[in-house]
């Protein structure tokens, strides 16, 4: 996290028809036609304070203006400006991403979609939510309890990005390993095409299939194919409160041992995470935690069914035929929410040990973990780096996180070669470069490798059906 920039080229974008159309002041002034001053901000210092998401990394240009439409009317006359004048057009949420993906660029439009926070309806005959593109994850959450529901999708940052950001990177979180991840959950999207065209996509029946699959497309395009201005998604029965437990392990192989042994042993926790040495230390320097630092793993594991203590005692009996070397289920609900923070706190502490990080997003076969494990480890060695792990093991979604001094070049050299060799195993092992955080800028020459040049010539040409013109968050994944 924290972030280095530098100016971003975006030449491929066409002149518009009267060259002095996208000049600024007629910019703002078309801009003005349509939406109110309050949403318009020029200020330099205001619209360089939208220039970055979270990734280290990744060049940022210098937006514009930053526009913060309340209506899907207002985003549709920004789209009809922008492509009038051929604007390019940044769309973003709350700027929690990892790869540089709502980034701006320069003399772009930056569209940030917070103003749109509205939950429009929860229906638990239905059992589906509404929302506007701005509503923050944990809030809906927190709203559709009130009903007896669940929305699973969890990031860990959860209290600050939003659900348009969400579908935006296909995002997953902590009970990924049961419930699946965003993409499950979105069933139908309001989508502003490039030219300001509305158009929507799926449903918001219990199933259906007419057509090509749009609203899928749209999850993980990273704002490069419309802007999301409302979806309808899934919602779930609230299932009991979970428990969870610590076990702690001599090495991260048996840990990742025990992963194989839950998992083929046919258990379904509601989460299975792991945190290494480096990880659990620096969670304890930041938060205090108490956690055990003398672990080299420690697993966390929930059941969130009828029976979670029963549930957890045979996932515990499996972690100490791995070897585990302390079992620890938590009392009640209260515990279990502490290590689950702990969790979350993860990614913000590894940040605090060299004030930098580069977080990769490795996701591979479950039965590849202890491999991706010690490769890290040998990466870490070898570049004489602090990188600590923290994964979603039961998806094998590893974060190997490095943590540098962004003031020193040499070790700034190192942080990156290390980040892309992690990649470089990651696709070694049949996993992929990214499990949840997308591609953005930070891993476009990567996207390339995994997908190969016929999968980015198509991808490039769905691409075009959408946004001919180019406008639409141009410079990200290809
Ligand atoms: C501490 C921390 C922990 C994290 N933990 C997790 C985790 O557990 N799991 C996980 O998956 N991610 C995690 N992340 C990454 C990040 O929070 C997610 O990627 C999140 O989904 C981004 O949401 P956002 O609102 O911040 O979107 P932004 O970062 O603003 O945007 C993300 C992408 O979506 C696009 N976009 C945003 N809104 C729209 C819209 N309305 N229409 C079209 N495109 C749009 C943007 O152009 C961009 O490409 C974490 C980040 C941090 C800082």
């Amino acid at each position: 996290m924290a972030v280095e920039c530098e100016p971003v080229i975006m030449s491929r974008i066409e002149a518009p028809p009267d060259k002095d159309a996208a000049a600024p002041g007629n910019l703002l002034d078309r801009l003005l036609g349509g939406l109110p001053a309050e949403a318009v901000l020029t200020d330099p210092d205001i619209t360089a304070s939208y220039a970055n998401d979270m990734a280290s990394f990744c060049p940022a240009g210098a937006p514009a203006v930053v526009v913060l439409p309340r209506t899907v009317e207002e985003v549709q006359h920004v789209m009809r400006t922008a492509t009038e004048l051929r604007v390019p057009v940044v769309p973003q949420g709350a700027r929690t991403g990892l790869s540089g993906a709502a980034n701006a660029s320069d003399g772009c439009i930056v569209l940030s979609l917070t103003k749109m926070d509205r939950i429009l309806e929860i229906n638990p005959v239905d059992r589906i939510a509404v929302v506007e593109p701005g509503v923050i994850n944990a809030a809906l959450s927190r709203a559709v309890n009130e009903h007896g529901l669940y929305y699973p999708p969890d990031p860990s940052s959860w209290e600050m990005c939003t659900i348009g950001g969400n579908i935006g990177t296909a995002s997953g979180g902590l009970c990924c390993v049961k419930y699946g991840v965003t993409a499950e959950y979105v069933l139908g999207l309001d989508v502003v095409l490039a030219d300001g065209r509305l158009m929507s996509t799926g449903r918001r029946t219990a199933k259906g299939v007419a057509g090509y699959d749009l609203t899928r497309l749209f999850v993980g395009s990273e704002g490069s194919l419309g802007i999301v201005v409302r979806a309808i998604l899934a919602l779930k029965p609230q299932p009991p409160e979970q428990l969870v437990l610590a076990a702690e392990f001599a090495s991260g192989a048996a840990a990742c041992d025990a992963v194989c042994r839950i998992m083929a042993g046919g258990h379904v926790p509601s989460l299975l995470e792991l945190m290494d040495r480096t990880t659990v230390k620096a969670v304890n320097d930041l938060a205090h935690m108490g956690l055990p630092e003398s672990t080299e793993a420690l697993l966390l594991a929930a059941f969130d069914t009828a029976d979670p203590a029963a549930d957890l005692a045979a996932l515990g009996a499996l972690c100490e035929a791995a070897g585990a070397t302390q079992v620890v289920p938590a009392d009640d609900a209260a515990e279990s929410e502490l290590l689950l923070k702990a969790r979350r706190l993860s990614l913000t502490a590894l940040e605090a040990v060299k004030g930098t990080t580069m977080i990769d997003d490795v996701c591979v076969p479950r039965s590849r973990l202890g491999e991706l494990l010690e490769g890290t480890e040998r990466i870490a060695e070898k570049h004489q780096l602090t990188i600590g792990v923290v994964a979603h093991a039961g998806d094998g979604n590893t974060h190997p996180t490095v943590c540098f001094d962004a003031a020193d070049p040499d070790e700034s050299r190192r942080a990156r070669e290390s980040f892309d060799e992690i990649m470089a195993l990651g696709l070694e092992l049949g996993g992929t470069i990214t499990g949840e955080h997308g591609v953005g800028v930070l891993k476009k020459e990567w996207l390339a490798r995994e997908i190969g040049p016929v999968g980015v010539e198509m991808q490039r040409a769905i691409k075009a059906a959408f946004d001919p013109l180019g406008i639409l968050n141009p410079g990200k994944l290809f």
